[in-house]
């Protein structure tokens, strides 16, 4: 738990600059070297029932998924991956027109089911916070070089994610925050959470998936997130949850630590 008493020391110096370091995609970095996992696309993944031909223009209704549906590098699509090796581009992007939720910055393609996953949440008895969304390029650069001078590269890069390299800035991502257990907010016990709970079980519904396990550490370059939710629409989360699979391994992305 060293990085994430770490991060919590940040977050304390930081103050308001704590949804900012976001623990979040945004920051903590693998303290080993993983390698990039080779990935292994859903065409690895055979067995899916034919789903009805919904649209059969592509004349491969049997197809188990196409991943071609989304641009996987256009910051505007829901399926954009951004990572420690696949940087936003352009680096400035913000999205435009951009959308509020709660007060809180979003890509209008994610604040509808975002909007919409709260409300449901709120019905079952569980309602929870938005506690960061969108990120600028700005924004994270004056956090990450701040945490920088305080704490020394090695340490903050730990922690808080480089420009360009944060998928808050997508806009398609946010973290959530309990309101049952305020103090469990950026920290892994929000898991063992009602809201945490909740989402585990329900997100996918939404179109939203948990970006950052337990498993996928070493492919996705970030310690597991339980509060950091990306919005990937339906029918991919549904997918992912299908299959367990990463973006990454999903679409044969390279993932891990920066490169060197
Ligand atoms: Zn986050």
């Amino acid at each position: 738990m060293r990085v994430r008493h770490q991060r919590w020391l940040v977050g304390a110096v930081v103050g308001a600059g704590l949804a900012a370091l976001g623990g979040c995609a945004s920051t903590e970095a693998a303290a080993t070297d993983p390698a990039p996992q080779p990935p292994s696309p859903s065409s690895a993944a055979p067995g899916v029932p034919p789903v009805a031909d919904a649209g059969g223009t592509s004349g491969t209704s049997a197809a188990p998924f196409d991943l071609t549906a989304h641009s996987t590098t256009d910051p505007r699509s829901i399926w954009v991956v951004v990572n420690k090796q696949l940087p936003i581009s352009p680096p400035d992007y913000r999205p435009d027109p951009m959308a509020l939720v709660e007060g809180y910055q979003v890509s209008p393609a994610a604040a509808p089911a975002l909007e919409e996953m709260l409300a449901a949440a709120s019905a079952d008895g569980v309602p929870m916070r938005i506690t960061s969304a969108f990120r600028s390029r700005d924004y994270q650069e004056g956090v990450h070089e701040a945490t920088v001078a305080r704490l020394g590269r090695a340490a903050a890069e730990r922690i808080s994610a480089r420009p360009g390299h944060s998928e808050h800035q997508t806009g398609l991502s946010v973290d959530l925050g309990s309101l049952s257990e305020p103090g469990c907010n950026f920290d892994a016990c929000f898991a063992d959470t009602g809201e945490g709970r909740w989402l585990a079980r329900h997100a996918v519904e939404h179109g939203f998936v948990i970006r950052y396990t337990e498993a996928t550490t070493e492919i996705t370059g970030y310690q597991p997130e339980p509060w950091h939710l990306r919005f990937v629409g339906r029918p991919l989360a549904a997918e992912l949850a299908r299959t367990g699979a990463t973006l990454e391994e999903t679409f044969g992305l390279p993932g891990g630590d920066y490169p060197r």
